[in-house]
């Protein structure tokens, strides 16, 4: 078959934004199809989860990147801005290039789910070939089940099943099997959706993050060969650069994680047994993620363990604000909040830290800040941080129990043991002796003015004693256990 006589098909894009292991480009070429590749920027069919600031920062550079990337394959793709529906909209596609098949990759998030089902329908109704496969994941999320037929809860049991699947495969693409289309329909200019922002409030994302495909395999093959023998070492190390950091890379597809389990495995799909109870097991963590929201699709607003409904949280504008600002007078957790402002991205103890001293200390919803991280993280993924939140808050699944309050002195004390990386983040303070950087209220006048410093001054004192805010958050859990055992 020749590129004139060969069928058109549209590859809709999504959070695959990568031209390798690729299941629906495969496929295409496979069957002989000449593949468009086509990006709609729907927002609105988003929810309450249209990408956030930083989300869209790194959305620009990542379609950006693949537009150069598709161009230089010779590969159309199409940007759409949707103005009704993305029904609508790959309907009109399919009209101006008579594809006869629309492939895509799944996705997990509820309203991703209910719209992609409609448009396979309406799309088959119309006499268009319609696939969707894997590859967000390791493996299927969805489809997993315990021996009793149900959805798993806990981790360990649903790890140890996946174990037992087989090796995750990837889906080369073989170039030299590429049919061009002789068509090529009007794209849109990427610099009209408004991804970045007017402000320019990105230039320390700018300098940290490489935000395309060739950012990811430079981040990833550092990783492989640094520091990741010690992964289990360092990963609780926010001073340290010990995890892999791929996670924007991740939630954006330009690498799929069946790349990265293959690039530290050694060829025979075996890991070294740091990796395989290091970073490979976050994977499964994050597939878990994934198996959670399929099947508790309500869990990003309301709590898997329903009792949590009833929680006496005691909202508070000025809290959740010193909060998001890294005004709470606790060290780390304020180096982490000034971190995720900067950069986007926070450590994953830092992250836990932080949101434990906001739903436990503060008393305030874990909605409230994953709310927060939504709009900050260039990470931010539905799944992902539903279950980091709702398992922080001690209401989801194989979660921390509410009772077990971190202490963010003893965890910066611990993680971060000569301060460095609360130095880093807070600048005024980074003058104080390692023995009281973690607390710097402890530092008496004379302390603060043989660093240079003035208490109070530029640092606040803490918004609550570390003792009160602990037994008000185990009081409030107690009040919500009489509750929902009177
Ligand atoms: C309150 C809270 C909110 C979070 N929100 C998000 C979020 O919006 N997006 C996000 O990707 N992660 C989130 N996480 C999980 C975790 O913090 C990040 O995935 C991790 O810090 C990313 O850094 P890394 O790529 O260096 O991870 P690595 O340790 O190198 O792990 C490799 C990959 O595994 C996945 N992963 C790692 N830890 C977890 C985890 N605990 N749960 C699920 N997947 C994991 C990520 O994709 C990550 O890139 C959240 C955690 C908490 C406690």
């Amino acid at each position: 078959m020749d590129a004139a006589t060969a069928p058109v098909c549209l590859i809709w894009l999504r959070q695959d934004l990568r031209l390798s292991d690729h299941a629906p480009l495969a496929h295409a070429m496979k069957e002989g199809w000449a593949p468009i590749l086509v990006y709609l920027h729907a927002p609105e069919e988003e929810g309450a989860w249209a990408p956030g600031g930083a989300s869209q920062w790194w959305l620009h550079h990542a379609l950006a990147d693949l537009s150069r990337q598709s161009r230089d394959h010779g590969l159309p793709l199409l940007l759409r801005r949707v103005r009704s529906t993305s029904q609508q909209t790959l309907t009109e596609l399919v009209g101006e290039t008579g594809a006869q098949a629309v492939l895509w990759h799944r996705r997990y998030e509820p309203a991703a789910i209910a719209r992609d089902t409609l448009i396979k329908d309406s799309l088959r109704i119309q006499g268009v070939t319609v696939r969707s496969f894997a590859g967000f994941g390791l493996g299927e999320p969805a489809t997993v089940r315990n021996l009793a037929g149900k959805p798993f809860q806990v981790f360990t049991p649903f790890w140890k099943n996946q174990l037992k699947s087989p090796v995750p495969q990837l889906s080369p693409i073989d170039w030299s099997a590429l049919q061009a289309p002789s068509i090529s329909p009007r794209s849109e200019a990427l610099e009209d959706w408004g991804l970045l922002p007017q402000q320019p409030w990105t230039g320390a994302m700018e300098k940290f993050w490489e935000p395309t495909r060739a950012g990811a395999e430079a981040r990833l093959k550092q990783f492989a060969t640094g520091p990741a023998p010690d992964y289990k070492a360092l990963r609780d190390r926010p001073d340290e650069d010990g995890t892999s950091r791929l996670s924007p890379w991740l939630h954006f597809g330009q690498i799929s994680p069946r790349e990265v389990w293959h690039a530290l495995s050694d060829g025979n799909g075996q890991h070294a047994a740091s990796l395989a109870e290091g970073v490979i097991r976050q994977l499964w963590w994050r597939e878990f993620a994934l198996h959670l929201l399929v099947h508790f699709p309500g869990t990003p607003v309301e709590p898997l363990r329903p009792e949590f409904a009833h929680f006496p949280w005691r909202r508070d504008e000025a809290l959740l604000t010193a909060w998001q600002r890294g005004r709470t007078g606790y060290p780390i957790v304020d180096a982490g909040m000034r971190q995720l402002w900067s950069l986007g991205w926070m450590h994953n103890r830092v992250r836990m830290i932080a949101a434990s001293f906001l739903v436990k200390h503060l008393l305030q919803p874990w909605q409230e800040g994953a709310l927060w991280f939504w709009d900050t993280l260039v990470d931010a993924d539905l799944a992902n941080n539903t279950l980091g939140w709702q398992w922080t808050a001690g209401c989801g699944a194989d979660a921390a129990p509410y009772f077990r309050v971190f202490n963010p002195v003893l965890q910066g004390k611990k993680f971060d043991p000569l301060g460095a990386y609360v130095r880093q983040w807070l600048p005024e303070i980074a003058a104080l002796p390692t023995d009281l950087i973690h607390e710097p209220w402890t530092a008496t006048d004379l302390d603060w003015r043989a660093a240079g410093l003035q208490r109070g001054q530029s640092y606040p004192d803490p918004i609550v004693g570390l003792a009160e805010g602990r037994d008000r958050a185990l009081s409030a859990y107690q009040k919500l256990k009489n509750l929902t055992t009177s």
